[in-house]
């Protein structure tokens, strides 16, 4: 049994903590936010997606994110400032925009994708909480967004993952609960999509009944790799330290001098809270990148992409853009349904290379990174946990996870 400690209880923070205690080891997970509301785990559209296996760096898309630059409605924007820590992170996410990039990852983003999903199901049976395998719907309006779909199916098909181009009659007979305005698009049967809320809960009840603690007071430094000290001036010495701790993990990385490249990616979410008619498989919105998932009685919206630093304030004008763009795909529904609604803000943490950080850090060999999941951060979470705990435990990692050390832009 070795004493773990592990700062930040976001959806990553826990899913270690929840391996790590079933695996026998004493964990402590220290946690600023008790409710969480800041953190980007909480309000997130709760897909879980082995169909993401293209990572954010791809090609197209700086050209794709200059256009959108100009709309004040479009789902993504990058905050121009004098920043040397933001022109570095665009310089090395311009660099890796691209196929041989994609290529490079593809493979590894699926694998760990599919190995997470099983994980998912698992939890799900055991801790009891609903996952929905139902599949994805890609939703296309435009008739250049459809064939860039079906281009990404064949390479799922490549892949050896399940999609299906789909025509308008064949979307509205996979969901016969809600009207869909599409040309098409493409079903991913083998996504989910859960509460996060949830999911969330499943899991600190669990670390609770396995021994663990959840400390919530927030982490000031890091005692090189041998523990932290909290705001109070407490020291917590442990045998190994996790950094979990999203986008703020910054702050404590800065203090070892390690170069852990990180953006905040701002998006929103809208929950309503008992439409009249719900749709039962989650969807994107192609066009206007907007992510819609029942959960219960209730219908979560959720988009854009805004990389802000840490900047947490709330763009009206791209929150009427997600609203209108789901209005045009789901006819049924209208803006004012969402006028009374508070936006959930959060900040994914996004690397240049769309991959995440996860592994040991040199000359700190006690101390952990697990961070840098930007889109995928729930659908990852049980699979970042179990490769922790191997970690952890000294033993051959499941899979080959070189490519996300998390010094590899030193
Ligand atoms: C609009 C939107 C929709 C999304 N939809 C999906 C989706 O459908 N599927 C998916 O897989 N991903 C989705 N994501 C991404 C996903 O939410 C993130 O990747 C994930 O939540 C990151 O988890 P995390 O634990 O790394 O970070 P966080 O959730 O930010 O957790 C980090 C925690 O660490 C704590 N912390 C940090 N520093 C300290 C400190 N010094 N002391 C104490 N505590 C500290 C923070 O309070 C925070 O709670 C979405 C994100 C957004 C914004």
């Amino acid at each position: 049994m070795k004493e773990i400690l592990i700062v930040g209880g976001g959806v990553i923070g826990l899913s270690i903590g929840y391996a790590l205690t079933k695996r026998g080891h004493a964990v402590r997970i220290i946690e600023q936010d008790p409710e969480l509301k800041d953190s980007c785990s909480s309000g997130n559209a709760g897909m879980v997606v082995p169909s993401h296996f293209i990572p954010l760096a791809a090609p197209g898309v700086i050209s794709q994110g200059l256009k959108w630059m100009l709309n004040p409605k479009s789902p993504f924007f990058l905050r121009p400032r004098l920043d040397p820590a933001l022109a570095r992170w665009i310089w090395l996410f311009m660099r890796h925009s691209n196929q041989q990039h994609v290529s490079n990852s593809e493979t590894l983003l699926r694998d760990l994708s599919l190995a997470s999903r099983q994980l998912h199901v698992e939890l799900s049976e055991q801790e009891d909480f609903p996952l929905v395998q139902k599949g994805l719907l890609m939703l296309c309006q435009s008739q250049e967004g459809l064939d860039e779909e079906a281009e990404v199916a064949e390479a799922a098909h490549r892949l050896g993952l399940e999609a299906e181009v789909c025509d308008s009659a064949r979307l509205q007979e996979l969901e016969p609960n809600a009207d869909i305005k599409a040309q098409g698009g493409v079903w991913f049967p083998q996504d989910c999509h859960l509460d996060p809320h949830d999911f969330l809960e499943a899991l600190r009840s669990r670390i609770k009944k396995n021994g663990g603690e959840i400390i919530h007071t927030q982490v000031k430094s890091l005692i090189d790799d041998k523990g932290v000290v909290t705001n109070t001036g407490e020291k917590i010495t442990a045998e190994t330290t996790i950094l979990a701790g999203g986008i703020d993990t910054l702050n404590l990385t800065k203090q070892l001098g390690l170069k852990l490249p990180m953006q905040g990616g701002k998006g929103y979410s809208l929950t309503l809270p008992s439409p009249p008619r719900n749709p039962h498989l989650c969807s994107l919105l192609k066009e206007g990148r907007v992510a819609v998932t029942p959960m219960g009685e209730q219908l979560r919206v959720a988009g854009t992409m805004e990389i802000c630093g840490s900047n947490t304030s709330v763009s009206k004008a791209r929150l009427s853009g997600i609203i209108e763009s789901f209005c045009a795909f789901y006819p049924e529904f209208n803006p004012s349904q969402f006028s009374e609604l508070e936006p959930w803000v959060g900040l994914r943490p996004c690397s240049p290379d769309g991959l995440p950080y996860l592994g040991r850090i040199p000359f700190h060999k006690n101390l952990i990174v697990a961070t840098g999941h930007s889109m995928m951060g729930l659908s990852l979470a049980p699979i970042t946990g179990k490769l922790v705990a191997q970690l952890v435990d000294s033993e051959t990692s499941s899979l080959d996870i070189s490519s996300l050390n998390p010094t590899r832009f030193n």
